[in-house]
């Protein structure tokens, strides 16, 4: 079973890329998918803003977080979040091993 940890969301560094969708998408159902994906990127109107959330379905296993090249997502388990505007993933759902 995947390590579940907390997967910190920095929704202003999103450049909408989807690429974390289609990892997910992989790892998950072994196909690459947009609608098949458990993390959701949300364009905000019609600027380049998006929001990153995550369904229910997601077990925070932290795969899609290696295929963000802009820091929108990242990993804060057992390290230190980050300082800034860094905002928990799962509202502080952090269940360890
Ligand atoms: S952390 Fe969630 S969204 Fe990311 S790959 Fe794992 S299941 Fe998918
Ligand atoms: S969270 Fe990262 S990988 Fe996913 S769409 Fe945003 S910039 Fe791309």
């Amino acid at each position: 079973m995947a390590r579940r940890q907390t997967i910190g969301v920095r929704s202003e560094n999103c450049t909408g890329c989807q690429l974390c969708k289609l990892a997910c998408s992989f790892i998950k159902t072994s196909s690459f998918s947009l609608s098949h994906s458990y993390i959701q990127i949300t364009r905000l109107g019609t600027a380049e803003q998006y929001e990153v959330s995550f369904t229910p379905e997601c077990d925070r296993c932290g795969f899609c977080v290696n295929y963000c090249g802009f820091d929108a997502i990242a990993r804060s388990g057992p390290s230190p979040a980050p300082a800034g505007r860094l905002q928990s993933a799962t509202g502080g759902l952090d269940l360890g091993d």
